[in-house]
């Protein structure tokens, strides 16, 4: 059995390749389709529509997709292709949200300038949407491999994934293998590698007094604060990846009275897990050294993205170069300090790739644009990195 497995996957391969090969039109169609529905993250009635069309599509054709509902935020939509035998599957990730607010559509909706589309979200992250949707149909279209294929459409990643994420790691501990379509690097790189990140709320008590008539009997809670950044900030170290900043302070109520409140907002950066276990602990005990007698501060933890480490998508990544190769690009691996879904899924130990969509960049601006060309050829190299995993 296991001489005949290179030919049956080869076979495989060239099938979805070529269901795949005519289609760039029918997926830029649904690119634009899919572009002019507006969907920020906290529009459920939106990103709620992204999800129905794309359900409506695979179920078309005959692809099972189960919604699992959510009260605050969109819905998640769960798409499977079964497989020809029991066994674990792989999982694609994409998110239906954009960061951009409702209304967008009707004054920028979906346009293009020879191979360069714009519109909101149209790469980050729609593009990828349609690789996945092709993917999963092209797949179907041959009678499925010899394990399923999951795709999970998800709702809220752009501010974090609050109910995304527990559905992604639950589906991610039966994958063998996940690919997230986030857009493909401006250089044609795929990502190997993401930063964790980690949002706080750090909030500064002191205590109030006239800064004329008693000085003395006040306690500034900003200059207990302005002590705590200093230090913050020190624990930024480029040659680790390690990268604080906090980007909003707020605090005191006239200037001629010793501040009784400082808050700020703390951004945190790391690599690997083990950093984040030895820097969270610092960085509590700075916010609770008692800089300034008289003062008292708490750290709340408001967001958390973990990282996508390069140990997690190297054996991934050298077969998706090979499928590359075989669709006719060359690609290489690129490290990147932004966060995504896929660090979720290479915490749990996961093999994980990301940024396999389309190539696109200004992501978050109104020059948003994704690279038509690189439609088709991404979709055919991630398709056939998961035939190869057969
Ligand atoms: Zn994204």
């Amino acid at each position: 059995m296991t001489v005949q497995s290179p030919i049956l996957e080869n076979d495989l391969t060239d099938k979805v390749l070529a269901w795949l090969a005519p289609r760039a039109d029918e997926m830029e169609a649904l690119l634009h389709r899919l572009v002019d529905i507006d969907s920020n993250s906290f529009d459920k009635a939106g990103t709620d529509a992204v999800g129905e069309a794309i359900a409506d599509l695979l179920q078309a054709d005959g692809i099972a997709v189960r919604r699992i509902r959510k009260d605050k935020f969109g819905d998640v939509f769960r798409a499977e292709v079964p497989g020809q035998k029991a066994n674990s599957y792989a999982l694609l990730l994409g998110h239906r949200d954009t960061v951009f607010a409702k209304g967008t559509v009707t004054t920028r909706g979906y346009s293009r300038q020879g191979d360069l589309a714009f519109g909101p979200g149209v790469a980050d992250m729609k593009g990828g949407l349609v690789a996945n949707i092709f993917a999963l149909r092209a797949i179907n279209a041959v009678g499925g491999l010899p394990f399923p294929v999951v795709a999970l459409f998800t709702s809220d990643e752009e501010i974090g994934s609050p109910s995304g994420r527990a559905e992604i790691e639950a589906a991610a501990k039966g994958a063998r293998a996940v690919f997230n379509s986030e857009p493909g690097r401006v250089s044609g790189n795929v990502v190997t590698g993401r930063k964790g990140g980690a949002s706080f709320h750090i909030k500064v008590t002191g205590r109030a007094a006239h800064s004329g008539v008693n000085h003395e009997a006040g306690a500034s809670a900003i200059e207990a604060l302005a002590r705590k950044i200093v230090r913050l900030h020190a624990l930024t170290d480029y040659a680790t990846g390690i990268a604080t900043n906090v980007g909003v302070i707020k605090g005191g109520n006239t200037h001629n009275t010793v501040a009784p409140w400082a808050e700020a907002e703390l951004d945190l950066r790391f690599i690997t897990l083990e950093q984040r276990a030895q820097i969270v602990p610092e960085i509590e005990k700075i916010v609770h050294a008692k800089d300034v007698p008289g003062t008292s501060a708490e750290i709340e933890p408001v967001a958390l993205f973990l990282p996508l480490e390069e140990k997690h998508s190297k054996d991934l990544f050298a077969a998706y170069r090979k499928a590359a190769e075989k669709v006719g690009f060359a690609v290489d691996g690129e490290f990147t300090g932004g966060c995504a879904d896929s660090g979720f899924t290479a915490a749990l130990g996961v093999p994980t790739l990301c940024g396999l969509g389309p190539v696109g960049g200004k992501a978050h601006t109104d020059d948003e644009f994704c690279r038509l060309d690189t439609l088709l050829p991404r979709t055919q190299a991630m398709a056939a990195t998961i035939c190869a995993l057969a």
